[in-house]
């Protein structure tokens, strides 16, 4: 009668956590977005949980039932008689205790994972029915049988999860995740089976001590049963994992449109201006790339590179039509598959998920109406991603928050004064980039100096909202186990070249980007790595820093610079690239350009209109003067670069996926100035 109420109670409680794994993979929002193999994962992961979820809320039932039997023993069978009552009390008191084990570690942050929660009911389980059984005296063999059963499969089920290290989230394949849990549940129910018919077969139900037949059986069966478990459980052991001495946490912060030259990372201030305080503070803890070189000057293929590790001919979201394949694999993914909770926050719909960036995220949250040029979001993009924080900081999580605030147009914020001193004309006229690019030519020194001071205030409001987010991890100790890295995925022009804005030219201003890696475990606390790299090999760096093989892994790792290590020779070159040709113009630019950095020389090439501009950045950092005359065998060299570079990707460019231009696309476009 005990067992069957048991059995029902659990099947119950099972239910119940199923209905709640439902709910979970619901509430992800993934068939909408039409992604099936995150989809698959997401729902897998779900089911997972909700098994585990039932399994505890099982774990609750018993103990529910057993304090009804305490209450049934105390007022039925009269004080101890059979020993019934004090059999109950002895349970109650060890599941009590157990309860106060997880109270009080619920108390202690970040203490309780999954994993803790399972070990210490089942712990709990086995303790008190171990004090409870032999109490139960002639007269309640079943009980008392049901009792040895439910201990000796609960220290089963323990140690099995002690022995095989049960992540607190699960990341195996489906044949693995069925292998796994056939095992663990497999041996625990022979374990209870075989216990308990040694228990009835035992007979001296008085006694207080395990009878041989009764020793010999539950011997037997761990000694056959965690070998088996183990032997096939192998492949999943085998598993990457992560080093102990690295953090298990990756923190991606892209902030859109952020020049190099106006952040304070290296300077308290600039101009006077304290800019980036916050970022200032994150940088003393770690790397900064002084000579960060984005892949592109505009936003998709720049961010498409980061994230796949790839050059934008390479990754082929390129176009301002252009999406980032299913088929490419990114960063995310990479985690999720190692086990990691991931999820982002995007302020821009060129990194959404009609653009393919949802790939890999289990939570991919959008925050932009579509008037994106005057979105001012830094905080609610923070807000999302604490609580993405709130939910996964006891996971191993990669989060990716994508600010917005510095690109155009440029708004002034409360708290910030840079821009207050300008009163000419422009303050008057329209802000959008259509009327400021039109009347570029009337646009003199007072009125640059505003844009500039405009812009300056939206990185510092970025900045400080980024700052919530740095205090969330330190209040939350997740410090020390969170690798934080920042990048922007392109700079912003102000009239160098007769441009406002970005998406058309090479120079400095756009694809000279802040770059800072704070890996903790790795070294560079406040160092400088004046190597040229590429924004892109920040795919590689993560998987080398986690210890995560990808045979594939494209780009080279930035650890061994982080970690103070001489770049090899020939190792500090960068290339970037605008491929809007004129066969695929059909909506906006016509540029074909590319660029090679190779230490402190730069070559910039013009496809369709023939032209190359060589710079010494050593000399000349605002690459006003044209070396390309006076320095021909530098110009081969870069030349040669180049040239081996296009070639190369021309090769790569096949079968370019992209979205048909509708009245919607067309509109958005033509809001942030690409049309
Ligand atoms: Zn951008």
């Amino acid at each position: 009668m005990e067992l069957d109420l048991v059995v029902a109670w659990g099947a119950a409680a099972s239910a119940l956590g199923l209905g709640l794994g439902v709910e979970e993979v619901l509430s992800h929002g993934y068939a909408a977005l039409g992604f099936s193999r995150s989809s698959y994962l997401v729902f897998r992961d779900s089911v997972l949980d909700a098994v585990v979820t039932g399994v505890a809320a099982a774990s609750m039932a018993v103990v529910v039932l057993f304090v009804a039997i305490l209450v049934w023993g105390r007022l039925t069978a009269g004080r101890d008689r059979d020993g019934r009552g004090l059999a109950a009390w002895r349970f109650a008191g060890g599941v009590t205790a157990g309860l106060v084990v997880l109270a009080i570690l619920s108390f202690v942050p970040d203490a309780l994972d999954r994993r803790t929660a399972l070990a210490v009911a089942l712990a709990t389980l086995a303790v008190a029915a171990t004090l409870a059984a032999p109490r139960v005296h002639a007269g309640s063999p079943r009980l008392k049988a049901t009792l040895g059963a439910v201990a000796s499969s609960a220290l089963f089920g323990l140690i099995m999860i002690l022995a095989l290290g049960l992540p607190s989230r699960f990341c195996f394949s489906l044949g693995e995740v069925v292998a796994r849990n056939t095992a663990v549940g497999v041996a625990v129910v022979i374990c209870f089976l075989l216990t308990r018919s040694a228990w009835l077969r035992s007979n001296d139900a008085g006694s207080t001590r395990l009878s041989p037949a009764l020793t010999r059986t539950v011997l037997g069966a761990f000694i056959v049963g965690l070998p088996l478990g183990l032997w096939v459980l192998t492949p999943v052991l085998a598993r990457p994992t992560l080093s102990a001495a690295n953090a298990k946490n990756v923190v991606l912060i892209g902030i859109d449109t952020l020049r190099a030259d106006r952040t304070t990372l290296l300077d308290p201030t600039v101009e006077g201006r304290s800019l980036t305080p916050n970022l200032r503070a994150l940088a003393s803890r770690g790397t900064v790339f002084s000579s960060a070189v984005s892949q592109s000057s505009w936003t998709l293929p720049s961010f498409a590179s980061i994230l796949t590790g790839k050059y934008p001919q390479q990754h082929g979201a390129m176009f301002l039509t252009g999406t980032l394949r299913e088929s490419e694999v990114t960063l995310p993914e990479v985690l999720r598959e190692a086990g990691y909770a991931t999820g982002a926050v995007v302020s821009h719909f060129y990194v959404d998920e009609r653009h393919g960036f949802s790939q890999g995220f289990d939570r991919f949250r959008t925050d932009y109406d579509p008037m994106v040029r005057t979105l001012v979001n830094s905080e609610r993009v923070t807000d999302l991603g604490l609580e993405f924080l709130d939910r996964h900081r006891d996971d191993d999580f990669f989060l990716f928050l994508h600010y917005f605030d510095p690109h155009y147009e440029w708004m002034n914020h409360a708290g910030w004064d840079f821009a207050d001193s300008y009163s000419g004309w422009l303050r008057e006229d329209p802000m959008d980039i259509y009327n400021l690019r039109a009347k570029r030519h009337l646009l003199e020194t007072p009125e640059v100096d505003w844009l500039r001071a405009l812009y300056d205030e939206e990185i510092a409001y970025t900045d400080a909202a980024i700052g919530r987010v740095l205090d969330y991890l330190r209040e939350h100790r997740l410090l020390d186990s969170t690798a934080i890295i920042v990048v922007s995925d392109h700079g912003e022009e102000f009239l160098e070249r007769g441009w406002l804005g970005h998406t058309i030219t090479l120079n400095e201003e756009v694809v000279s980007v802040p770059l800072v890696a704070v890996l903790p475990g790795a070294g560079g606390d406040g160092t400088v790595v004046e190597s040229t790299v590429e924004t892109r090999s920040l795919f590689a760096t993560v998987l080398d820093y986690l210890e995560i093989d990808d045979a594939q892994r494209p780009g080279a790792s930035l650890l061994p610079l982080i970690r103070g290590e001489t770049a090899p020779a020939g190792s500090d070159i960068a290339y970037a690239s605008v491929w809007l040709p004129p066969d695929r113009s059909d909506v906006g630019k016509n540029v074909v350009m590319s660029a090679v950095r190779s230490g402190d020389w730069k070559l910039i090439v013009d496809h369709l209109r023939g032209r190359k501009h060589l710079y010494d950045l050593a000399t000349d950092p605002g690459e006003a003067v044209d070396l390309s005359g006076e320095r021909p065998a530098k110009l081969a060299e870069l030349l040669t670069l180049l040239d081996d570079w296009v070639a190369t990707m021309q090769e790569a460019g096949v079968d370019l996926p992209h979205l048909e231009p509708d009245d919607e696309l067309r509109e958005k476009l033509r809001s942030l100035g690409y049309l």
